[in-house]
């Protein structure tokens, strides 16, 4: 029989870079043929070749709602009849600032953008415009998209591919931006020792997904908040993984609920306010953000930011969100997910940790779950290819990469846990 994928792989591969638009999707790391997608509905896809497959991806986090959620598919429809761009400002781009804004009380502005990278590349910028200082600190395994500023020691596809920076960045262009290691107090203490009056702003990604699941610990968050308010520098969190997907006061709320009072400066945000439409955003306090243009001196615009049919998906995805017992049960099934996951790989014999917030998960081939990059990256990758080609080959679509988080959407049923679970049990079983 022909197998279509491989078909339109080899098509792709004559004309697209590695036969694909973004590096993570051409199954690099973990060898075989990607799945080319012909439709999706709920938790699944069909790929080219027919076969239906319960989808943890769910476009790399955007789906919370599952594929088709029909609110949604009826509000971009309609949207998409009255006009796809305008480049000019519509009352949609409005409420959606006023929902985000809402559900999230460090933020009183925002602006609209068409992608995560595009958010952290302005958040930036604008960090350094309004701080008037040059250096910036991040974290290693930490992605924040592919600005060259940030292509240090960026977890996700770039981890695997084991570059520990990208060629075509010139290491000037990297001199003000800062590496250290993710929950280590001693590192950040020591950097604002030392540079304190010139770092603008710290970025963070509070629970990294780039490096499958690593949570920021307590005290970790807690004194870069107490370093960056006492050197006047800018805390900001990078929620375009985790912002409406891990609860819906996103991380920083999360974290909130932990250190009282706990708000970061600014907030990066993409992936499930566009609900899978290009849609993202970037805000914080208004002395801040009144630093863009035209208010101020920081230059950021963009043709198709606040796209109308964008911003009708965002909304609608949104408005789901929000009602009564959503994240209760969205948790509630991702937790079932992961303790189905253990369960299975413990009787199995099998090493293995899990953690979840909301609708995210991670799992590691290892006992304990890692604190930095350095520790995800002594799991065994052959170990964790051969569960993942296990997982594909019983119709279960996990992340082709061991450093991606995980996804679980409102439209997964405690039937699609337990086949998951059930396929990797037999999976755990061959890789004992
Ligand atoms: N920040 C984080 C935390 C991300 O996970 C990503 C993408 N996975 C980005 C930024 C970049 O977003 P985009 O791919 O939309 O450019």
């Amino acid at each position: 029989m022909s197998d279509r994928n491989l078909d339109l792989f080899e098509r792709a591969k004559q004309l697209i870079p590695g036969g694909v638009n973004s590096p993570v999707r051409a199954f690099r790391a973990v060898g075989g043929t990607p799945r080319f997608v012909q439709r999706a509905q709920g938790a699944y896809f069909w790929d080219a070749n027919g076969q239906r497959y319960i989808d943890y991806i769910g476009s790399w986090g955007p789906m919370i709602l599952g594929h088709g959620h029909p609110a949604v598919l009826e509000a971009v429809q309609k949207a998409a009849t009255e006009g796809f761009s305008f480049g000019a400002p519509t009352e949609r781009e409005v409420e959606l600032a006023e929902e985000i804004v809402k559900l999230v009380p460090s933020l009183e502005m925002v602006r609209l953008v068409s992608s995560g990278t595009e958010a952290g590349m302005s958040t930036i910028r604008l960090a350094r415009g309004a701080t008037g200082r040059k250096t910036i600190i991040k974290f290693e395994g930490c992605y924040h998209g592919h600005a060259d500023a940030l292509l240090v020691k960026a977890g996700s596809g770039l981890a695997t591919f084991g570059n520990p920076t990208s060629a075509g960045v010139p290491p000037e262009v990297v001199q003000h931006t800062l590496v250290l290691e993710y929950n280590n107090v001693a590192q950040i203490e020591a950097a604002f020792a030392e540079h304190g009056a010139d770092i603008a702003c710290v970025i963070i990604e509070p629970i990294a997904g780039n490096m499958n699941f690593v949570r920021a610990s307590v005290p970790f968050v807690k004194r870069i908040r107490e370093l960056c308010t006492q050197h006047s520098a800018l805390f900001v969190f990078d929620e375009v993984m985790t912002g409406f997907r891990v609860g819906l006061g996103s991380a920083q709320g999360h974290y909130a609920s932990l250190i009282p009072g706990f708000e970061p400066d600014m907030t990066v945000m993409g992936k499930v306010i566009g609900g899978g439409m290009p849609l993202a955003a970037f805000g914080g306090k208004r002395a801040v953000m009144e630093h863009l243009a035209p208010l101020g001196g920081v230059y950021q615009a963009g043709t198709l930011s606040g796209n109308p049919v964008a911003t009708a998906c965002g909304l609608a995805t949104l408005k789901e969100i929000q009602k009564p017992g959503f994240f209760e049960a969205l948790s509630a099934t991702t937790r079932s997910l992961v303790d189905g996951l253990k369960a299975a790989a413990d009787a199995e014999g099998v090493p293995f940790s899990v953690d979840c917030q909301g609708g995210m998960f991670g799992f590691f081939l290892m006992p304990e779950l890692p604190q930095n990059y350095a520790t995800v990256m002594k799991t065994e990758g052959a170990k964790f290819n051969a569960l993942f080609h296990g997982l594909l080959d019983r119709g279960v679509y996990i992340a082709p990469a061991l450093y991606e988080a995980g996804f679980v959407s409102a439209a997964h049923t405690a039937d699609d846990i337990a086949a998951t679970v059930a396929a990797a049990r037999e999976v755990f079983a061959s890789l004992r």
